[in-house]
């Protein structure tokens, strides 16, 4: 059997994403388009220091629960439902065909690339992201309007796939239970048919979206992120400009609020973040990405 090299690998992913969506290039030849996603990725690789260690250091805190990934993808699916039928999604097929290469695309860079992931918009104006366990993400209208570059909105999806890689709203899930004393519950309802199963976890997570996660573990998704976005040839300072735009916001503007009260502040978030990168990414040369309005176009062929 012949060994390929990382470069190899990291070559032929490449390769399969520009011909399977013939998106996220520059303009150029292919070849000119291939160089530019391979340097950009061993660029922030070599930049990233022990940031790039994050992504190899997980050890899923919930397998002692006996949640397998199938019960995790049962357990995230169930929850979207319960999230879609609160708030539908935008009747955009070709938004939804954008958001889903791009997403996937990200998700690649990561251990848990076969996950079956799914990216959707919600017909909302507010301004806010969500993530499901088992690879379920949502962004809102309202978060697409504010985007100034396709970078931006990278920086976010990283941000949520790295909240599913790390199991962030199990483990909370976990930690909740545990402190309400349910630890036996918890077993006992892993152990029922799907029915039961399915209703327990949709309530336990109502608990844990409209408190929010651990600043830890919001901190960690946007250190993450932004090895993901860079993986993928962004520009990793699409996050941390998404996170200026907030500071500029109204916390009590009501788009925003839902947001804010969930998350640590924007500035708390932008000293953490940069403190971790710590100048890192200054040369990357990661693109910013398309304009939503030359994506529109490609996606509505
Ligand atoms: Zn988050």
């Amino acid at each position: 059997m012949r060994l390929e090299s990382g470069r190899a690998i990291k070559m032929r992913r490449l390769h399969k994403f520009a011909v399977a969506c013939l998106a996220l290039t520059l303009s150029g030849s292919a070849a000119a388009q291939f160089d530019f996603l391979n340097k950009a990725i061993d660029a922030a690789k070599s930049k990233m220091g022990p940031a790039g260690n994050l992504l190899d250091k997980a050890k899923p805190v919930i397998d002692s629960m006996g949640i397998d990934e199938s019960k995790e993808i049962e357990i995230g699916n169930t929850f979207a439902a319960s999230l879609l039928g609160a708030k539908p999604l935008l009747n955009d097929p070709a938004l939804h065909r954008y958001i889903n290469t791009l997403g996937r695309w990200l998700a690649m860079q990561t251990e848990r690339p076969d996950l079956p992931w799914a990216f959707g918009v919600l017909d909302d104006d507010g301004f806010n992201a969500f993530a499901t366990p088992g690879g379920n993400i949502f962004v809102t209208k309202g978060l697409l309007a504010r985007m100034r570059s396709e970078s931006e909105l990278a920086g976010v999806l990283s941000h949520e796939i790295a909240h599913v890689i790390r199991k962030h709203y199990l483990n909370a899930i976990q930690t909740n239970a545990l402190a309400g004393g349910t630890a036996d519950l918890i077993a006992e309802n892993v152990k029922k048919g799907p029915a039961e199963f399915r209703s327990y976890f949709a309530g336990l997570f109502k608990d844990v979206y409209s408190k929010g996660l651990d600043k830890g573990d919001e901190y960690e998704a946007d250190r993450i992120g932004v090895v993901i976005a860079a993986r993928a040839g962004f520009d990793p300072y699409g996050l941390p400009g998404v996170l200026q735009t907030l500071q500029s916001q109204n916390p009590r503007d009501g788009g925003f609020t839902l947001l804010f009260e969930t998350h640590p502040t924007p500035t708390d978030r932008l000293d953490s973040l940069s403190k971790a990168m710590n100048g890192r990414f200054d040369s990357s040369n990661g693109s910013v990405g398309k304009s939503f309005s030359e994506r529109s176009k490609e996606f509505s062929r």
